[in-house]
């Protein structure tokens, strides 16, 4: 083992040569996706918290330590996981730790509860009891999600990260009808399509328990999606939100559409995906500003915050790479593209999801334009 920092927390993780072959899995890398989860906790103020697939304890040690969160449980089905978060609650916290058969508690000002169960299981048992459920799996969180639907309070919040992106980008287009029943699309929007595929889905299994979801913030990120929704009690909240699902559709010359209804009219069809927007502003700026005044475990936080905070609401994006090269021009400068269709009076930001591609309230003709003015 070997004791690493990240934001507030120490955490031991096992020396390993590639993070799969680790007895208990830790990676480094989603540090950035562990500091927004912290600022998103630390935003909302939820008491109860469940980190329930949590390996090495970092996420719910963090939430423990970083958040104003009182009731923190961390679980893991791997025995080895469940004895390294305990260890690891020691390491950060003073207090009494009691272990009744597969379960610590430790209680101070904050009450730790560290599982050894099928995160299913637990989810079941632990009925409407969570303000907040993360979900931090290998690949799809799929198989846990209606668990987590029942485990969250109605006005909870969900919290779910989702590493299947070839499935979500149309890579294994039968795994993404199995598991996501939807059709994915492949090429430059496959990105923002499997995140909205797995926002899609997710209102549809929140829908069938008369409750509708809004997107506090959705991003996607080295090959990882990660989206918070905030749960609305209510059939009629259900039903706003399915009236937000909707299919997108692209030509050859790169142009899309998307069409706003619950069957599609084509069998071109991508989807059914969420048409909504992927982020409330408040929120976004409120995490922004939290990061400033933050120890965070990754220096690129802040950063991409400011990008998500400045980007467009709009659906979809044009990457300038992917329309010059179907339109046989050559690739120019984005910062150009940018500037000319503000100087024509429409709106146009830099996206998250590639750094070649503008998110604009402008038709696709106006961007082949301006491409080729730039010629
Ligand atoms: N949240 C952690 C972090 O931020 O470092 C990483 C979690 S890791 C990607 C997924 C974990 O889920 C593994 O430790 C694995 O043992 C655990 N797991 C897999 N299936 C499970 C199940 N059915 N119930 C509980 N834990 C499970």
């Amino acid at each position: 083992l070997k004791e690493v920092r990240e934001g507030l927390a120490r955490i031991l993780v096992p020396k390993a040569e590639r993070i799969y072959d680790a007895p208990v899995f830790y990676n480094p890398l989603m540090a950035l996706n562990r500091d927004i989860s912290v600022l998103a906790l630390k935003a909302l103020g939820s008491r109860r918290v469940l980190d329930a697939l949590s390996a090495t304890g970092i996420r719910g040690i963090r939430y423990a330590l970083e958040t104003p969160a009182g009731e923190i449980w961390l679980n893991d089905i791997n025995p080895n996981a469940f004895r390294l978060i305990v260890d690891n609650v020691k390491l950060n916290f003073s207090g009494e730790l009691e272990i009744e058969g597969k379960m610590a508690v430790l209680e101070g000002e904050k009450t730790l509860v560290v599982t050894n169960a099928d995160a299913n299981r637990l989810m079941n048992e632990q009925f409407r009891y969570f303000d907040f459920v993360d979900l931090d799996p290998f690949g799809s969180p799929m198989e846990f999600l209606d668990s987590a639907l029942r485990a969250v309070k109605r006005r909870g919040v969900l919290a779910i990260t989702a590493t299947d992106t070839g499935v979500l980008c149309g890579a294994y287009r039968n795994a993404c009808l199995r598991k996501y029943l939807a059709e994915p699309i492949r090429g430059e929007l496959c990105h923002e399509a499997g995140l909205r595929i797995l926002i899609g889905t997710l209102v549809r299994y929140a829908a069938k328990y008369d409750l509708g979801v809004e997107v506090l913030l959705a991003y996607y990120r080295d090959h990882y999606f990660r989206a918070f929704l905030q749960l609305r009690n209510g059939a009629k909240t259900a039903d706003k939100s399915m009236k937000q699902l909707g299919y997108l559709y692209q030509d050859e010359s790169g142009k899309f559409e998307f069409e706003n209804t619950f069957l599609p009219s084509k069998a071109t069809a991508h989807g059914p995906l969420w048409l909504g927007p992927l982020k409330n502003q408040e929120f976004v700026e409120e995490l922004h500003r939290l990061s400033a005044e933050h120890p965070l475990g990754s220096k690129k936080t802040q950063k991409f915050l400011g990008l998500l905070k400045d980007e467009l609401e709009v659906p979809f994006f044009y990457d300038t790479h992917a329309v010059a090269r179907r339109h046989g021009l050559e690739v120019r400068k984005l910062a150009g593209v940018i500037e000319i269709l503000y100087e024509k009076g429409y709106k146009a930001t830099r996206t998250h999801f590639s750094p070649t591609a503008l998110k604009t309230d402008a038709p696709f003709e106006e961007v082949l334009e301006a491409l080729r003015e730039l010629q």
